[in-house]
């Protein structure tokens, strides 16, 4: 366990642990270029739900100028955490940074109702743990299969449940069976690289599929694929949401565990794990122990997409006849700035067509657990990208992320346009392996 955070009063209403950087705040010259793409602004054309204004109450605060009131809290509570202001601004400013430390502040001092606290407690016991997500899978599998699903969403029930349940009942993901990973995975052919999988905890129990077919394309490129078993989740849902003690201790298991497994790399298949585990060298910034090692593994971890466009490719791509939009994961795009490697390695596939969805920078709603605490700007950001989506005629839609995943699959299926969306190695395996995607 580490040391409980350090707060030394300050007389401005953040404390005074890594409250956010006046240096970064000071940079936003208050141009706005990042307006037209911050999601919340689009939805409510609200200054302090923008970049500019987020950044203006941080000042605020700094200065304690501002205090932490609900409506104060609304604003950094309603922010998806997309990083879109990052790559619109002009002068640099690391919205990131800002935004993890005022969360972290947020939730220290913050009161929360019991309620929100509650289902905040409920969505980390759970999402963070693959153990309980395994657990949960029986009970989900018998309510997907067994027709009851159906029925409930036949007959209208879910309305009278908290929207907060209803939100969660519409982005589960249609189970399949359980395709697990070897915890060594043998290179095809002569090995080129020796290479760890983080398995995530969603993509673990909810998607499979995408690490098994992670799993196999890499070793069909050549790669000895280690996958420990032991592995926790990476804490990613815990930065993005303040939770900086439990995500701190989640970050050192999972160095840990994969200095204990000797990788040249460490391969990431979900966006929104990537981004935090690249961040490991700053969360543990602190940590005498971890920080120098921290920032090591930091370096090594790469998306799945980054990894097979630096290798020549072995295995040959077999036709796929397909049409393909193409939806950018903010914690890919903004955050990883990977936007080329995946859109390069699905054209390369023969047949394939790729259809560019518009708006791309802008995010689906999904954003961690923001579609779970935050379900009405998540629906109408998902109605947003479904109707964008839907005139593009796409028989698949790929993304790199499970959130999104979820996301989008809820949202075209409520919009009247059930589409069938996967991970992008989903789509390179099935090119591999000379089979047709399942439709
Ligand atoms: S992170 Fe996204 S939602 Fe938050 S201020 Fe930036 S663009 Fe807007
Ligand atoms: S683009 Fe950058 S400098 Fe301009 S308002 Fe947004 S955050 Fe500030």
């Amino acid at each position: 366990m580490g040391q409980p955070p350090q707060t030394i009063p300050t007389a401005a209403t953040f404390d005074g642990h890594h409250p956010p950087s006046p240096e970064i705040i000071d940079k936003c010259v208050h141009c706005g270029f990042c307006l037209p793409v911050c999601p919340t602004y689009v939805l409510w054309n609200e200054e302090m739900d923008s970049p500019r204004g987020r950044i203006y109450l941080m000042k605020l605060a700094s200065e304690g100028a501002a205090t932490m009131t609900p409506q104060w809290v609304s604003h950094f509570d309603t922010c998806l955490g997309c990083m879109a202001c990052m790559t619109a601004c002009p002068s640099g400013v690391d919205y990131g940074k800002l935004i993890e430390a005022t969360r972290a502040q947020i939730e220290r001092q913050h009161p929360r109702s019991p309620g929100e606290k509650l289902h905040r407690r409920f969505i980390f016991a759970i999402f963070t743990r693959p153990a309980r997500l395994r657990l949960i899978r029986w009970p989900l599998l018998f309510y997907q299969k067994s027709g009851f699903q159906s029925l409930i969403r036949g007959v209208g029930l879910l309305k009278l449940f908290p929207k907060r349940l209803q939100a969660m009942e519409a982005l589960m993901p249609t189970l399949g069976p359980n395709e697990h990973v070897a915890e060594v995975t043998p290179a095809q052919g002569v090995k080129r690289r020796r290479v760890g999988l983080l398995l995530g905890c969603v993509q673990r129990e909810f998607f499979p599929q995408v690490n098994a077919a992670t799993a196999r394309v890499l070793a069909a490129e050549g790669c000895e694929v280690v996958a420990p078993k032991e592995q926790p989740c990476c804490g990613a849902l815990m930065v993005h949401a303040g939770e900086e003690n439990g995500a701190l201790e989640l970050a050192r298991k999972t160095i840990d565990v994969f200095e204990r497994a000797n990788v040249e790399i460490v391969v990431t298949n979900a966006a929104g794990c990537g981004s935090n585990v690249k961040e490991y060298g700053h969360l543990l910034r602190d940590d005498p122990n971890y920080a120098a090692r921290a920032k090591v593994f930091a370096a090594k971890c790469k998306d799945i997409t980054e990894v097979l466009i630096d290798l020549p490719p072995r295995a040959t791509r077999n036709p796929l006849k397909l049409r393909v939009a193409f939806h950018d994961s903010c914690h890919l795009q903004h955050a990883q700035g990977v936007r080329s490697q995946p859109r390069q390695l699905l054209s390369n596939i023969p047949g394939l067509e790729l259809a560019e969805i518009p708006e791309s920078a802008i995010c689906c709603g999904s954003a961690g657990i923001y579609n779970l605490v935050q379900p009405n700007a998540a629906n109408a950001l998902g109605d947003r990208k479904a109707q964008l989506i839907a005139p593009l005629n796409a028989e698949v839609v790929a993304t790199g992320n499970p959130g999104c995943l979820l996301q989008l699959q809820s949202s075209l299926a409520r919009n009247g346009k059930p589409t069938r969306v996967v991970h992008t190695v989903e789509i390179l395996d099935a090119s591999i392996q000379g089979k047709q995607l399942p439709l």
